[in-house]
């Protein structure tokens, strides 16, 4: 398990590696909704989300013969280059899958902090397989994105912040693809401020938590969102225990939700946020969030989107 000292601890080795970033209040957002709004803008974060931080606590964790050997990961976006990056600050080596059609611009932002590029397939699995053998043949250390605890410790940090920054908050809202960041956010939260509420989003099209923790077991499903931070099939082993112990509500929103919630950060915040990184605020302003709860603390996630990718969005929405 993952608990709040290991938050603490792993804000003190990451502190230099990313930053604190602001949580900035939105008087737009909170006449919309009726709730008082900040937003934890981890799209300002190194290399663009939240990621650096938990797989800098991972990376930097590792022993001497660890890091000699590098490290290894399966993305086809922010997880890459996160790993790419907190490898780049030690020294390490860093080997990241990506799929044969991945995004020119993210293949490149891995290149750029050093890392290796190596194509597997188009799917999660396909990459996933592959990294393992990388791992197996090399022992380069595997990085996984959400399910370690290291990387959930790391993520947690982001909470913390908040909580220091705004200690009457009633809830904290996040994104959930494998869980990694909603697992970091409800220990830091639960653990140090049990009666403040933690608040988990999925795309309606994309629930896989949702639908395990209905079942009442991790189930496989099949998903297709814009949010594609957030299309993980299958919720993380560790993340999975750590929702059903402590998130207090699930909630989902419409594709066409997250679209309009992402233009509007941009055009009233001036924040440069991906689809993912909306998600959080499309439930805040579509009102679904438990009762009695009134000042509100929403991550946004990440701002790696491609510019070209915002007018295909813009298009899709005002046609
Ligand atoms: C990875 C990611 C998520 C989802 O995080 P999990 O830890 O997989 O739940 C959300 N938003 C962005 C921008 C991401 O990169």
């Amino acid at each position: 398990m993952v608990t709040i000292s290991d938050i603490r601890a792993a804000r003190t080795r990451i502190d230099r590696a990313v930053h604190r970033t602001p949580l900035l209040h939105s008087k737009t957002l909170s006449g919309m909704s009726g709730f008082d709004v900040f937003l934890k803008a981890e799209n300002l974060q190194k290399a663009g989300a939240f990621k650096a931080r938990g797989a800098s606590n991972k990376v930097f964790g590792l022993s001497e013969r660890e890091r000699s050997s590098g490290v290894v990961a399966a993305s086809s976006g922010n997880h890459g280059q996160a790993v790419a990056y907190a490898a780049a600050r030690v020294g390490a080596r860093a080997i990241i899958v990506m799929p044969v059609d991945a995004q020119r611009a993210k293949v490149e932002a891995a290149k750029c902090y050093g890392a290796e590029v190596v194509f597997c397939g188009t799917t999660a699995t396909e990459r996933l397989e592959r990294a393992e053998e990388i791992s197996r043949e090399t022992g380069m250390t595997l990085v996984h994105p959400y399910d370690d605890p290291d990387v959930i410790a790391g993520q947690g940090t982001a909470a913390l912040e908040i909580i220091e920054d705004l200690p009457d908050v009633d809830a904290v809202v996040a994104p959930i693809g494998g869980g990694g960041l909603i697992s970091g956010t409800a220990v830091a939260v639960k653990e140090s401020r049990p009666g403040v509420k933690v608040i988990g989003v999925e795309p309606a099209t994309s629930n896989c938590m949702g639908v395990s923790i209905d079942r009442g077991e991790r189930t496989r499903i099949t998903t297709s969102t814009v949010a594609d931070g957030l299309r993980s099939n299958e919720p993380g082993v560790l993340p999975f225990a750590i929702v059903r112990k402590y998130v207090d509500s699930l909630v989902l929103v419409s594709e066409d939700e997250i679209v309009d919630a992402m233009l509007l950060i941009m055009e009233r915040m001036k924040l440069l946020v991906e689809p993912s990184g909306a998600v959080s605020v499309a439930a805040v302003l579509a009102g679904r969030l438990p009762s009695g709860v009134r000042r509100v603390a929403a991550i946004i996630s990440g701002g790696n989107v491609d510019l070209q990718r915002v007018a295909e969005l813009i298009v899709s929405r005002r046609a």
